[in-house]
């Protein structure tokens, strides 16, 4: 099917210059420097990410604004103005201090969405430490290789967390502190010994700090990449990166001063601290932040409930919105909503126009991954969307398709998403891993790892990740190009498409679907998806073989992980396997 495109479903007039309306030209002015000035910068001339997000604010006068609205598993309900924030983040940086932890140190946070968790992060910032946070679902081991890796000296935590991973405590050589979080005493025995009391030490700390004077390049998050393609990398950011989720907030997300805007993601993952704290905070928009996970009609009753105006969420949370079913977005009043957006996987086209068919909107897909630090290429809200394509880059940011030498290749030819490095958001390192870093790059250009196509209008389309790619018989195959195919298929709700090793064709492309409720796993239907899908790409392209599976292996912020699909299929070792979701 060709999916027309859709045009411009909300133009909206926006402070930040340049506003894109006239893409060409905003790109072509475009000045970090000029953007710079938008920052506030620290009293004593540096900058800090905390201050910019959230003292700011205060500073002007907007203090008693909503930050956040907090909605817990349990449906506790809990509201913080920017004054709350500032005060609450200015006492977890004086308990900091008051244990030692100084400029450059590794303080880690190892909880679910509570609100504490983000008073805790930016009070790190504030000391000038570098926060990590983990993804709260993790089990101990993947847990302890993050904290030896990083030599976190602190670590955050809630009781039943500590509890879990209680054996991995003493294996800490660098870790000196515990601080236990007992959210609304959910826990009647929160401390072991030795464990810091948050609850304690925040009572008896000052409500003044004076934030560390940290510049823009010092060091501020540091983030282990999903783990999709290998093992876990740990990506460091600096403070200037705060520049690029002020600026994206306004052009990919469409951040307003009167929104309410919810991204899903976890702060265990990039897209959950860039656009789950900074793009909001440093543009000073209303957030709201869920404590529970995905349930379809959960998620559509905060968005009734909150009166949600910008969405940003991820495409395997999007598969599963239409999984759930067509006709349940209608049993709810979503009419708050003006703006959708994706990151994390390909977005397919199918989702892009379900979006559009069912919420009455489509959602914008744009690209970016833990090393860019903040989204690179969009889909804008004032230009019409390709489905299926991740939109343009943003103004201040050189991206292009490479071929193996690292020289740019003629638009329409597929090869490497590269990147001119600068960027504002940029990693610095990987942690610990420079050979590895140093190893990113070549002539010039970041190379992102990803395999992409630009079309004639500067439009990038994802092919596949470089490992994901699919030789078969001579051809390159994208396996995301078939796995839009199948997903077209009435029947099939998820995709993951490998290459296999074949003596004649070299790797032949197989599929692994996983069917919506109702359809059955015969011989018939597969052949029907797999005639539906020659039909619609070249039969070279179409999988020759199609296995069915109750679900698709998928990291824990929900990636297909295609390499543990492979494996499974040839028996080899699984590898890194820490991200792996549980079923
Ligand atoms: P690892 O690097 O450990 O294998 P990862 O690459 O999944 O894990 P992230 O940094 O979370 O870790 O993900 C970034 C990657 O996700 C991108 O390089 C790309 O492959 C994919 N991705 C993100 N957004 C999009 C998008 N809009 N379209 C296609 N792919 C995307
Ligand atoms: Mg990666």
């Amino acid at each position: 099917m060709e999916y027309p495109i859709i045009s411009k479903p909300n133009s909206y007039d926006d402070v930040l210059e340049p506003n894109l309306t006239n893409y060409e030209k905003s790109v072509q002015d475009f000045d970090w420097q000029e953007m710079r000035n938008r920052l506030n910068g620290l009293p004593s001339g540096g900058l800090n990410l905390a201050h910019e997000a959230i003292d700011r604010h205060v500073d002007l006068g907007n203090g008693s604004k909503v930050a956040m609205y907090w909605e817990g598993s349990n449906g506790e309900e809990e509201t913080y103005t920017f004054n709350d924030m500032k005060a609450q983040s200015n006492k977890f940086a004086n308990v900091l201090s008051k244990l030692g932890i100084q400029k450059g140190d590794r303080a880690f946070i190892f909880m679910g969405r509570v609100p504490e968790l983000y008073f805790a992060f930016f009070g790190i910032l504030k000391v000038g430490a570098i926060a990590g946070p983990l993804f709260s679902a993790f089990g101990p081991d993947p847990v302890k290789d993050r904290l030896l890796d990083s030599g976190a000296k602190v670590l955050l935590i809630t009781p039943d967390l500590r509890n879990k991973i209680s054996n991995i405590l003493p294996d800490l050589p660098d870790l000196e502190h515990i601080v236990v979080i007992n959210k609304n005493n959910r826990h009647e025995n929160p401390l072991q010994d030795g464990d810091v009391s948050y609850e304690a030490e925040m009572e008896s700390a000052s409500a003044d700090f004076e934030t560390v004077n940290t510049q823009e390049e010092d060091y501020s998050i540091m983030h282990y990449t999903s783990g999709t393609t290998g093992k876990p990398k740990g990506a460091v950011h600096a403070h200037i990166a705060a520049l690029q989720h002020m600026a994206t907030g306004k052009w990919a997300l469409d951040l307003h001063d009167e929104d309410i805007y919810w991204c899903t993601a976890d702060p265990g993952w990039v897209t959950g601290t860039s656009y789950g704290m900074s793009a909001p905070w440093t543009n000073g928009v209303t957030q709201v932040i869920y404590e529970g996970g995905f349930r379809a009609s959960d998620w559509y009753q905060i968005i009734q409930k909150y009166k949600v105006s910008v969405w940003y969420t991820a495409p395997t949370a999007i598969r599963m919105l239409m999984k759930a079913g067509d006709q349940i977005p209608g049993r709810y009043d979503l009419s708050s909503l003006r703006h959708m957006c994706s990151v994390g996987e390909p977005l397919n086209p199918e989702a892009v126009v379900w979006g559009q068919n069912v919420i009455g909107m489509p959602f914008h897909d744009n690209w970016w991954q833990t090393e860019t630090g903040a989204i690179l290429i969009a889909n804008y809200p004032v230009q019409d969307i390709r489905p299926g394509s991740m939109g343009r880059p943003i103004p201040g940011v050189k991206t292009a398709i490479v071929d193996d030498e690292g020289t740019e290749v003629e638009p329409g030819t597929e090869g490497d998403l590269a990147v001119k490095p600068g960027w504002p958001s940029m990693f610095r390192t990987y942690w610990k891993n420079q050979e590895m870093y140093d190893s990113k790059f070549k002539n010039g250009w970041y190379l992102t790892g990803d395999r992409a196509r630009m079309d004639s209008d500067g439009y990038f389309w994802f092919v596949g990740r470089a490992d994901d790619v699919i030789n078969t018989a001579g051809h390159l195959v994208g396996p995301f190009e078939v796995e839009s195919a199948l997903i077209e298929h009435p029947a099939v709700a998820e995709a993951g498409v490998i290459g296999k090793p074949d003596p004649v064709a070299f790797e032949i492309v197989k599929a692994f679907v996983s069917l919506h409720d109702g359809f059955e796993r015969t011989d018939k239907l597969r052949n029907e998806i797999m005639g539906f899908v020659r039909s619609k790409l070249a039969a070279g392209v179409a999988p020759r073989e199609i296995e069915f599976l109750d679900s698709l292996p998928k990291t824990r912020s929900g990636k297909i992980m295609r390499r543990l699909l492979k494996a499974r299929e040839l028996g080899l070792p699984e590898g890194d396997t820490s991200t792996l979701e549980e079923d």
